[in-house]
């Protein structure tokens, strides 16, 4: 005879260890994308090179904020001259 109460019993032990052998909640790093703690702020390794390159990066994004916010300003200032002129 099949016991199917055993069966049920293996299933259930089997499929508990896969849900326990899931990794636990990390990141990874920015740059080189190893593992990291998920607490890690920044988002990188320890390394100094990624660290750098975080910099450099953060750096540039900066940069390029501002670079926009001036085009930005630039074209809103000839829109707003232009309607003005019209009205005028
Ligand atoms: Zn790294």
């Amino acid at each position: 005879m099949v016991d199917v109460k055993k069966i049920k019993e293996n299933v259930s032990k089997v499929t508990n260890k896969i849900s326990n052998s899931k990794l636990p909640s990390h990141k990874h790093c920015r740059i080189c994308g190893l593992s990291i703690s998920p607490n890690a702020d920044p988002r990188v390794c320890k390394s100094q090179e990624c660290l750098d390159q975080h910099e450099k990066n953060t750096r540039n994004e900066k940069q390029m904020r501002i670079w926009m916010f001036i085009f930005f300003g630039i074209f809103a200032f000839i829109f707003l001259s232009s309607i003005l002129r019209q009205i005028v």
